[in-house]
């Protein structure tokens, strides 16, 4: 999954993109409200972490563009403690959730898998599709109850299938959602990832479109 981080502080806003790369998103980093704008007029993102207060554009004027285009993309806002009109201001402009400073890590990923899983409408945390099961939360994912193991690209790449079970994806989204800014992508590399995917969980796990793209089946 791909996120847009909108940070003005370079040591939160590096210590983020390490923790979300680690977890295996995709990250474009943007360090004020102007540049936040451009990106999210030209790229779709999973979810964005907004800091409000930016150079050029305030967060909550970022927040408005967003919603005022009707893109529904789950926003998080990273906020100070202390802040509480700035929270609530942010939830009335269409924020889906906040996290206060200073954060742990693992809280912030949790509360966007949670934000993720709400906007998908789906209670569980668990993707599954026949006999493939996907935990976001652990990373686990098992075929056929056989856990498999996963390169962090592999596991994105399956996760972009699963959540639209049915939804053909292209190359060039599969690309959008595995790699940010700065990443380099080898011209083949989506047929490598679905290559090996296919060996690990069954030749019929993903579906070739012919000169369409990949998808998987919607399940019964
Ligand atoms: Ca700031």
């Amino acid at each position: 999954m791909r996120v847009m981080l909108v940070e003005d502080d370079a040591m939160i806003g590096e210590a983020i993109g390490h923790a979300l790369k680690d977890a295996s998103y995709a990250v474009d980093w943007v360090r004020d409200g102007s540049a936040a704008v451009t990106s999210i007029g030209t790229q779709d993102y999973g979810i964005v972490l907004l800091d409000l207060g930016l150079p050029k554009k305030d967060g909550i004027e970022v927040l408005r563009y967003i919603r005022a285009r009707d893109n529904p993309v789950p926003v998080l806002i990273i906020t100070a403690r202390d802040a509480l009109e700035d929270r609530i201001g942010g939830l009335d402009a269409g924020a889906d959730d906040y996290v206060l400073k200073p954060f742990e890590m693992g809280e912030l990923l949790a509360r966007m898998r949670a934000v993720v899983r709400r906007k998908g409408g789906s209670a569980s945390p668990k993707l599954t599709n026949g006999a493939i099961s996907l935990d976001p939360v652990t990373h686990e994912v098992t075929h056929a109850g056989a856990s498999v193991h996963l390169s962090a690209r592999e596991f994105s790449l399956l996760e972009a299938l699963l959540v639209r079970p049915g939804a053909i994806l292209s190359r060039s989204d599969l690309e959008d959602r595995l790699y940010g800014w700065g990443d380099e992508v080898e011209s083949n590399a989506v047929e490598f990832l679905i290559h090996s995917l296919r060996k690990k969980l069954g030749s019929s796990a993903i579906k070739n479109v012919r000169g369409v793209g990949w998808m998987v089946s919607k399940g019964e």
